[in-house]
This record gives structure tokens, C-alpha cells and sequence, in this order.
């Protein structure tokens, strides 16, 4: 029941993603999806992208996913 708040620590304004918010890893291939960037962490496979300042994270919905 406990809420986690993650403390993003970088630079919004520059529209990157220098960690992952999910696990911390700095190792993210960032792809470009059309108009917008996604960012791909290689840790933990999970992917963001930036949507006015924020992160929001992008459910593949497909555990299976491989690549
Ligand atoms: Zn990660």
C-alpha cells in the first residue's frame, strides 16, 4: 500500500533521460519513435519517453518481446 516516489534527477528541459527512473541504470538507449524519443533502458528493459517534462513509462504489454 505504500506509495514510491522516485526523485528524478535530471535535466527535463533538455528532453534526455540520463537513468532510468525504474531502476537507476544509466545504461539507456534512447531510439527515435516517430516525433517523439523513447528511451530504452537495457537493464531493465523498461521504456520511457518524455511527455511534457514528465516520464511516462511505455507498457510494451508483450513479455514475450524480444530485440
Ligand atoms: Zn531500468
Amino acid at each position: 500500500m505504500g506509495v514510491y516516489t522516485a526523485r528524478l534527477d535530471f535535466s527535463s528541459a533538455f528532453g534526455t533521460l540520463e537513468r532510468c527512473p525504474g531502476c537507476g541504470s544509466a545504461d539507456l538507449a534512447a531510439v527515435a519513435a516517430g516525433e517523439r524519443t523513447v528511451f530504452r533502458c537495457r537493464s531493465c528493459e523498461a521504456r520511457w519517453h518524455l511527455e511534457l517534462g514528465h516520464v511516462v513509462r511505455i507498457d510494451g504489454g508483450q513479455p514475450c518481446e524480444s530485440g
